[in-house]
Formats: C-alpha cells, structure tokens, sequence
C-alpha cells in the first residue's frame, strides 16, 4: 500500500518536474527593465476578477511575475499575506515558484529538476493519501497548479465507527473520546479533566487515520489533518508557524478534532539524529509542546496523533496533559480481517463462489488498507475482464498481487531461464511440502512478480502469526525451506551452474539463523541470551549508535553458530531433494508446462509418487 502510495506520489512528483522544466524555459523570469510593477491591492483585485491566469512567486516570497490571461506580464511585491494561498487558488490561479537565478544555463537546467521537486512538493503541493485507496481521480498535474491547503479541514467527515472494523478494542477507547466531545459539560459539571491528546500507534494501514475520521464523524465536529512530516519539510521557520496556525483555526472551529499523522517526524526525541539535533524540527516540536500546554483541555479541541514508532517520541510529548493516552491499532486478527473485508464488499458486487471466511484465512498479516485494496483490485480485474461479478479467480490473483505485486506475464523468458526458475521454485515447495511441522505450500508460480522469476506461497498458520511463536523445527524447517531453491539448481545443474537467484532466499536463511542464536537464545554454546540491542529495523535518530553489547569472542562464536546451523540445513534440503529427485523432476515439468500449480496439485503428486520421508531432522 505504502510503496504503491510512493509511486504515485514519485510519479505526481515526475508531472510537476516536466511542468516545471516547461515554465523554467518559457517563462523565465524577465530580468528586462520595462517590467511593469503592480501595485499589491491591484493584483489582488486583479486575481478576483479573474484576470491572471499564471503566478511564478520567488523563492523567498518576496515577489512574483503575474501573467495575466492575455500573456501579459508584470512583476509584484508580494505583502506577507497568509491568505494570498486561498486566494489564488480559489481564482483559479496556477502557482509556480521560480527557481533561484543561478550562474550558468548547466546548473540552471539541473536545479529546474531539482528546486522545484523540494520547493513546490514542500510548499504549495500537499500529497494526501485519499480516504479509500483511490488515486482519486483528477489530474495530478491540476491539482499541482491549484495548490491544495496545506491543512487540510472536513467540515463533516461522514465517517462512522461502523466503517471502521476489526479493531474493537481501539473503538472502544476513542469512544469515550466523542462523549468529552459531544457533550463536554458533563464531564466539567464533575470536575473531569478533558484528555487533550490521544496517540494512536500501530503500522500503517491499520486505520488510525480512519479511526480519527470516525472520531469526528460520531461527535459530529470537524476535522482537520495535517502530517508530522509536512511540519518540518519546509523552509526554516515555517512548521513552528505552521504549528501556530493550526492551532488558531483549530481554535475558531472547536469543538473539533485535529490529526496529525506521522506525528514522529517532528516528535522525535530532541538532540537525536545524525550530525547534532535537527533546529527546525525541534522548533516545530516546542511550539506543539507549548500550544498543547497552552489549551485548557475543556475548549474541546482533541488532538489525535498516529505513529508507528512511539518508541522514537520525546517524552516530553507523553506527559501527562499532552498525549498521555495511547490506544494501539494492530493488525488484525482472522475475525477482524473478515469484518474488514465485510465493510469493504458492500459497495462491490461479489459473485456467490467467493467466500470471505477464506480470504480471511488466506491473508494473515494483512492490514485494513492491503484488505480494501485487495478487494479494490480484484474488481478492477472484474471490470478488465468485462465481468459484471467479481469472482474468485479476480480475489485470488488480489491477493497475489497484493502480497507480491503484478504478475509480468509478458516479459520474455527464455526456455532454460524457465527450466531454471521451475526447478529452483520446487525445490522450495518440495523441501517445503516435506518437512515435518512446516506452513502448508500454497501455490507455486513461475511466471515472474515484482522482482522474482518465480514465487512459493505457503499459508502461514494463524496460531503461529498470532502468536509470534516459532519452534525452533519450524526455523530450521524454514531455513531448509529457503534454501531448498539453491539446492535444487544445484543437484539439477551442477555447483558451478548456480545463479544468483537465491540471493533473497541466503539473506532470509542467515536472518534466520542469527536471530536463533542472538535473540532467541536457541544456540547450545551460546545459551539463553539474547545479545545486541538493535533488533528492530535501523532508523535515524536513536539506533544509529546502538554498540554490540558482547565482546569479539562471543561475535566470533555466533559467526560460527550461524554458519553451523545453516549448513545443517543446507544438509537436510540437500537430503531431501535427492532422495526425491524424480518428484522434482515432474514438479519442475509441471511447472514448465503449466506455469503454476496448486496446494492440489502438488497433493496429486506426491499421492501417485513414491516419495521417501526419511528422517530429516
Ligand atoms: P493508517 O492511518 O493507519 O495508515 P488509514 O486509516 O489511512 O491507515 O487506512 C487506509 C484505508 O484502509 C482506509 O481508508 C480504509 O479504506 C482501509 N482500512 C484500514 N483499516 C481499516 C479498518 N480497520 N476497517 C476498515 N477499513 C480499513
Ligand atoms: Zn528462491
């Protein structure tokens, strides 16, 4: 979801270059002295009668060249108008900032790439994701032009709790949150003390922006949002300000609620970072602290952040009278899931065959942004393939492609690439299909995805996502797993013939292992430990300096550790693929021929073949 969002807010980002580049050409600032200056109240009056079609403003703000509809030209000295924004917009006016003047046409012609990437993306164009997973039809290039706001306010956002499923628990909470809101006297008559802020924390996709939406729609108030990240993008100066004018028109509307999204880009502990604190975001950050602290809770503005990494936040910002409640917004379970895809179904014609139940199992780990999207795209296939019910074979590619992007089935493969590519993916699913205690093969697939030549879907068993309980089987299974691809070129090919193909699945098998040994305390020689403080992903600010807490020693033992417990594995997937070579020869014909094959298929197979099960632990 979030790299589909990326792309395309990189492709949004691509149009506004080759605007850009356009009207540094053809209108570049005219240094000429007959330039006409305008006085400020007349362009203003100008603009309302709609008589300028094009501004270009300079990067400091200070001036702008107005084209008026008849190409004509002028220059004016803007006024420190907040509004001049609202204005222009509302007139139709397409904005543009100019590039600074720079020495030669070279440095010219790279800085009308890069400027106005930074400076238009920061200043006048706010990428939001729309509500439902939508490219939200329009024309990026317009909506470029007409510059959205950069706050973003719903009156009436019609979204209610029952929109919103599988996350019981947080509804619960937030409900509490629209009675201070609906009826705020109850709670002072008693001396009750408003909460001011409520943070949101879970991945995303989750629904916390829905949530908040909710939130509003319930106690019928308006919403505004603004993103952590669009604070502090800018020049310097202008979150802090930023922060001020949100909390003023917040101020005139309350009741109300105010979201900010991705509150961890500016509430980031302070004096973190590489290369010494980050001044403009600490700026914006104090002045939230200091608004937040400067609202009696009672005005009934209700301040709801989302993150996903509360860990990174100041504290300060968790003190009691700034968000001292959190609510986490997890993935969700299977019954969740299914709510979800209820919600989601309503307004999608679905013939009979399709079972959601089963969706629901098929998508562990699924958040409720991949589920609608998922829904989303196996209607669009429906739609391509002139259907007037979305089917089962469109929820089934959904998922496939949700999981592992769109199939490139035009991409041309050579035969021995499709030999190799078959016999590497069943070497998977057939180490897979094989081990005692492993997640069932789902499908296997040569025709390529994404990055892959090939995939193997296993189903992961619920339980075992649920409860985020490996045994240590099922991680020497899932290493053997994983290298059961290798393996299989290797018997097939020869040692010398192994392409790079498996580099994916190496990387996954030393995680594995390094993981068994310093974080599950699974090593013998090494014991109950868990070693290294940085086990979760690297981020800037605080892990950057995370020090190994354990000495040379040890690091050369787990070194050692983790090469034995890989090779043991590649051992048992070398074990056994040739014990079962025949098997592997007719899955990888399967595969040639058909292209993909089934948890039924491969249940066919190994029924009619003789299949040896030896003892592969
Ligand atoms: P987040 O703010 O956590 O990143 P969003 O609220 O933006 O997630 O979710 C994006 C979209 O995904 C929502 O607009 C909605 O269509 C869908 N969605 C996410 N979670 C849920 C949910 N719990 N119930 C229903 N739809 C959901
Ligand atoms: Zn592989």
């Amino acid at each position: 979801m979030n790299k589909r969002w990326r792309n395309v807010g990189l492709y949004v980002l691509a149009v506004i270059t080759v605007i850009f580049i356009g009207t540094s050409v053809f209108d570049k600032p005219s240094t000429e002295s007959s330039t006409k200056i305008l006085r400020y109240s007349d362009f203003i009056e100008a603009v309302q009668d709609k008589e300028i079609s094009r501004v270009l403003i300079s990067p400091d703000n200070a001036t702008a060249q107005v084209i008026e509809n008849d190409g004509s030209r002028s220059e004016v000295n803007l006024a420190p108008d907040k509004d001049l924004l609202k204005i222009l917009t509302e007139n139709n006016v397409d904005i543009a900032v100019t590039p600074t003047k720079l020495a030669n046409p070279w440095q010219q012609a790279v800085s009308s790439l890069i400027f106005p990437v930074l400076l238009i993306g920061g200043l006048f164009f706010l990428f939001r994701r729309s509500q439902n997973g939508n490219a939200g039809g329009g024309n990026p290039a317009m909506s470029f032009g007409k510059s959205k706001a950069r706050l973003q306010m719903e009156p009436s956002t019609q979204v209610t709790f029952s929109d919103v499923a599988g996350v019981e628990g947080a509804k619960l909470e937030l409900t509490e949150v629209v009675d201070f809101l609906k009826s705020p006297d109850r709670f002072t008559a008693v001396g009750a003390k408003i909460p001011k802020g409520v943070l949101l924390v879970g991945p995303p996709g989750t629904g916390k922006t829905l949530l908040a939406k909710a939130v509003a729609g319930e106690a019928g108030v308006p919403f505004f949002s603004i993103s952590g990240s669009e604070f502090v993008e800018m020049f310097v100066g202008v979150g802090a300000s930023r922060v001020r004018d949100l909390f003023e028109q917040a101020k005139k509307n309350a009741p109300c609620i105010v979201f900010i999204d991705e509150i961890d880009a500016v509430g980031r502990q302070r004096g973190a970072g590489m290369g010494g604190g980050n001044d403009e975001r600490e700026q914006t950050l104090n002045q939230l602290l200091t608004e937040m602290d400067g609202f009696e809770g009672n005005s009934g503005i209700i301040i709801v952040a989302a993150t996903n990494r509360p860990d990174v936040l100041d504290s300060a910002l968790m003190r009691p009278g700034r968000f001292d409640r959190q609510v986490t917004v997890d993935r969700p379970d299977y019954a969740g899931r299914l709510q979800i895809l209820n919600v989601h179904a309503k307004d999608k014609t679905l013939s009979k065959d399709v079972d959601l139940d089963k969706v629901a199992r098929r998508t562990p780990g699924f958040t409720g942004a991949d589920l609608a999207n998922l829904l989303n795209e196996a209607a669009i296939l429906a739609a391509r393939k002139d259907l007037d019910k979305v089917s089962n074979d469109e929820v089934g590619d959904a998922i496939e492609r949700v999981m592992a992007g769109p199939e490139k089935k035009d991409r041309v493969i050579s035969d021995k690439k499709k030999e190799l590519v078959a016999y590497h993916e069943a070497g998977h699913a057939l180490v897979g299909a094989l081990m005692p205690d492993y997640d069932p093969v789902a499908k296997v697939s040569i025709i390529p995805r994404g990055q892959a030549g090939g995939l193997t879907f296993f189903t992961p068993s619920e339980e075992r996502m649920e409860s985020g309980l490996y045994s240590r089987s099922y991680l020497q299974n899932q290493m053997a797993v994983a290298l059961g691809g290798r393996v299989a070129e290797e018997i097939v090919y020869g040692e010398e013939e192994v392409t790079t193909g498996a580099s994916n699945d190496l990387q996954q098998v030393a995680n594995v292992a390094r993981q068994m040994i310093t974080k599950f305390g699974m090593s013998d020689k090494i014991g109950p430990v868990a070693l290294g403080q940085s086990q979760g992903g690297m981020f800037l600010g605080r892990d950057m300096s995370s020090t190994r807490d354990f000495s040379e020693d040890t690091a050369a033992t787990i070194d050692v550790e983790v090469s034995e417990l890989v090779d043991v594995a590649y051992k048992r997937a070398t074990k056994v693929l040739s014990d079962n070579r025949s098997v592997l020869d007719e899955m990888a014909q399967m595969l040639i021929e058909r292209e993909t094959i089934d948890t039924e298929d491969i249940q066919d197979l190994l029924n009619r073949s003789e299949v040896v099960v030896a003892n592969y632990i």
